[in-house]
């Protein structure tokens, strides 16, 4: 992050992000998508499909994310070319919504999360 962070948050909301990011070992940017993601997920109707041409692996650090949304993904199978004669069929991968920090009961999808945490 460049810059001084109370530049960019009045210093409550910046503390309560730093509380969030430390319990769930995550970057304070992360944070900050997650909520806005849930924002608008919930209350303005976002939704993102993580369609296949935005998925991407960061090589380094093994994890999968969505370009679009930052939505992190597990990859429950490889997406791969499948050599058909002389043609080549792709065969997309197969991807499972991690969870975030607002959705910390099983079986809820990110929309449901908040129900259990009032
Ligand atoms: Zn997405």
């Amino acid at each position: 992050m460049a810059g001084h962070p109370f530049s960019y948050y009045p210093p409550g909301l910046y503390y309560a992000m730093t509380d969030l990011a430390r319990k769930y070992d995550i970057s304070v940017k992360e944070v900050e998508t997650v909520l806005i993601r849930h924002a608008l997920t919930r209350e303005f109707g976002f939704k993102c499909d993580h369609k296949e041409e935005k998925v991407r692996t960061n090589k380094q650090k093994k994890k999968t994310y969505c370009v679009w949304c930052w939505r992190r993904l597990e990859v429950l199978r490889e997406p791969r070319t499948q050599r058909i004669v002389n043609d080549f069929k792709f065969i997309p991968g197969d991807y499972k919504t991690l969870k975030t920090f607002m959705e910390p009961a099983e079986g809820l999808s990110e929309n449901e999360g908040r129900e259990t945490m009032k």
